[in-house]
């Protein structure tokens, strides 16, 4: 009940504090009127003063309109409400009483007050205008006679004690809302001063105000400190000459725009030190125009010194970075360039603008893929990985490289990766090339071990033969059988020239591979023309038919080599053609995958399948029916190799003839190896 009387009674909430402060004055002012106005009437109705007692009454409703009028939001139209009404009433008592001399004129100077209090200059002076109006408007009526005289009983009466106990206690009331007013404003003012001076006195920024030619009229660190005698230099007495021309623009820039702007300069402070400060400058404005500035400066020197050392300490990671031997690339989270070093584009042969946007797997042949992702999501992870992979040079080459990745991390967020990727490349080679001449020695050694087994197996036969017909020989010199000594010598002599065909053959075996006379470009055809020439004989003899393609190409061999190759494969078309037939040999070269691969057909006895690796083995052979040392195929290929190029058989199997094909360095591609 009591807390309902109270917010009933409590002045209502405004936004500002300005209408607040009213409403509180207001707020008083009307109870004080309306509990006033509420006893006047029952005064003036115990009295018999019925027309001021109506008065009264009316100006009791208006009081309490004006209440209601308040507290719907409409403070300032409240207040002159019942300023005007108070206002009317009094003239009414004035004109219904006894003129300017009636106790009623008391209130005319509250009415004055209260305006003062709660309306603005311009409201409060109309109101003051209108009171005095009102009191010459009385005057008038009295003057002509429209009042009636006041009559004075020289002794009071019990009412003019009631009435001017009211009167002052309004009065009072009134004076003490003002007071409280003018005291409350100046605590505020004086609170709100403290804490402005302490701010300002205590801000880590140096906080000046300017004159337009840049004098200072206040600075906060000197505040309290007159002696200092910074006040009335300028701002150029406290810049280092170097930069008084960026404050002037910056000056003149506030003064020409009114709007602020900021340059950074090295200050010196009045006791001579020299600090680097980020200066923000500003207009001061009275009534529109710019009457000073303000400016607001932040010591920036321990930034600057770490914006040096880092700018320091990024160069000289970007140094290493730029020279490192090895590939680095930054990647976005998307796994996108966005940094790739000179060593990088070098490996790789792409310019760095033509990567950046591009990922690793743009770049990446197909078979490095599947890793690339296994190793993406590992550090997306948040691990650090390092694996072997490949990527394909910008001219379509493979390179073998070691990656190291290592993810890169903000918040908790993944960034992208930063990857360290050394060419390996080389290495490989040199790798596959020692494992190739490993594999070459041990074939080599096998071979060895099985000529030196054949060799001491197929030596020994004609050793036998020999040491059979010199028992044969002796006796027959000493039976004297002229017939019997020729034939033992004849065989004695074949098996000699079989241990010398054999041992011509493994010498020349021996040698391929260490001899080789410098390639040149010989026409092939030549090569040709010479092997044809040497089996002539037994050419001419099996009455072969041998035909030789009308062009040849230009190739680029040891030539006496390739022609004992020619001469060999010609030797065995021949050789293993069937007695009843007539040779028929083909000799030409076709084109097979982009490559050229000479051939040299025959339409003999052929080879099947499962011996058509084994026949290049030293000393293998198929047909001991026919004469042969089982070399000559193994060299050929042995020869064929060291060129750079293979030999091979192609044969349907028996009765199917056979092709052998080889291939050798041409004169035209090895002038484009030459050229690359
Ligand atoms: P050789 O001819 O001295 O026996 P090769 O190394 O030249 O030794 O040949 C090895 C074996 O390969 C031969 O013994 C033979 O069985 C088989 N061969 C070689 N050339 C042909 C050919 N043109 N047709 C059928 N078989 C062949």
């Amino acid at each position: 009940m009591v807390d309902r009387l109270k917010s009933l009674l409590a002045p209502p909430l405004f936004s500002t504090e300005e209408d607040n402060r009213i409403a509180g004055i207001l707020n008083a002012i009307l109870l004080t009127l309306l509990t006033a106005s509420i006893v006047l009437t029952v005064i003036m109705v115990l009295f018999g003063n019925n027309l001021i007692a109506m008065a009264l009454f009316v100006i009791t409703l208006i009081i309490s309109g004006c209440f209601l009028l308040m507290r719907g939001g409409y403070l300032r139209s409240a207040g002159i409400v019942v300023l005007l009404s108070l206002l009317l009433l009094v003239v009414f008592i004035l004109v219904e009483g006894e003129g300017v001399h009636d106790l009623g004129i008391l209130v005319l100077p509250i009415i004055i007050i209260i305006a003062g209090l709660i309306l603005n200059t311009r409201m409060f002076a109309i109101i003051t205008g209108l009171v005095v109006l009102s009191v010459g408007f009385v005057i008038m009526l009295e003057v002509n006679g429209y009042v009636e005289r006041a009559v004075f009983t020289r002794e009071s009466k019990g009412l003019e004690f009631v009435i001017f106990t009211i009167v002052l206690t309004i009065t009072a009331v009134t004076i003490h809302l003002l007071t409280q007013n003018l005291k409350e404003n100046l605590a505020r003012a004086r609170k709100s001063e403290a804490q402005w001076r302490s701010l300002v006195k205590n801000a880590p920024d140096r906080i000046a105000y300017l004159q337009q030619d840049g004098t200072i009229d206040f600075l906060n660190t000197v505040m309290d400190e007159p002696e200092a005698g910074v006040i009335g230099r300028t701002i150029y007495d406290y810049t280092l000459p170097a930069y008084h021309e960026v404050v002037r623009t910056a000056i003149a820039q506030v003064l020409t725009t009114g709007k602020p702007t900021s340059y950074e300069a090295i200050g010196i402070t009045r006791f001579g030190t020299q600090d680097w400060y980020d200066n923000r400058l500003g207009p001061v404005k009275q009534n529109g125009s710019i009457v000073r500035l303000v400016m607001i400066a932040t010591n920036i020197s321990k930034r600057r010194e770490m914006e040096i050392a880092l700018e320091a300490e990024r160069e000289f990671a970007q140094r290493i970075i730029h020279n490192m031997g090895q590939g680095l690339t930054i990647t976005d989270e998307n796994g996108r360039f966005i940094y790739v070093n000179p060593a990088y584009t070098q490996m790789t042969g792409y310019t760095a603008d033509s990567l950046m946007g591009k990922t690793p797997y743009d770049i990446a042949p197909n078979s490095a893929r599947t890793e690339l992702h296994t190793q993406q999501i590992t550090r997306q992870q948040g691990e650090t990985s390092a694996y072997a992979s490949t990527i394909q040079h910008v001219d379509g080459h493979i390179l073998h490289v070691l990656i190291t990745g290592v993810p890169r991390w903000q918040d908790d967020k993944f960034m992208g990766s930063i990857a360290v990727i050394t060419d390996l490349t080389e290495q490989m080679e040199a790798e596959i090339e020692r494992e190739r001449l490993i594999a070459e020695l041990e074939s080599q050694n096998a071979e060895l071990e099985r000529f030196t087994y054949t060799v001491s197996h197929d030596l020994k036969s004609p050793l036998i033969t020999i040491r059979g017909f010199l028992g044969v020989l002796r006796q027959d010199l000493e039976s004297g059988d002229e017939a019997g000594v020729q034939t033992a010598v004849h065989h004695i002599n074949n098996a000699a020239k079989t241990m010398e065909n054999l041992l011509h053959d493994l010498l020349e075996l021996s040698r391929v591979g260490r001899i080789i006379s410098p390639p040149e470009a010989t026409p092939f055809a030549s090569i040709v023309a010479d092997a044809l020439w040497r089996v002539s004989g037994q050419s001419k003899a099996k009455k072969a038919q041998i035909t030789v393609a009308e062009t040849l190409p230009l190739v680029v061999v040891d030539r006496p080599r390739i022609t004992e190759v020619m001469q060999n494969l010609l030797d065995n078309a021949l050789k293993y053609t069937p007695e009843q037939r007539e040779p028929l040999i083909e000799i030409g070269t076709t084109e097979r995958a982009g490559e050229t691969l000479f051939f040299v057909r025959d339409h003999g006895q052929g080879i099947p399948a499962a011996y058509q690796e084994k026949i290049f083995g030293l000393f293998e052979r198929l047909d001991v029916s026919v004469e042969g040392s089982g070399i000559g195929l193994a060299l050929a290929k042995r020869i064929i190799e060291v060129h750079n190029g293979r030999l091979w058989v192609e044969s349907e199997g028996i009765g199917q003839g056979s092709t052998f094909y080889f291939t050798l360095p041409l004169a035209a591609a090895q002038d484009e190896a030459t050229a690359s």
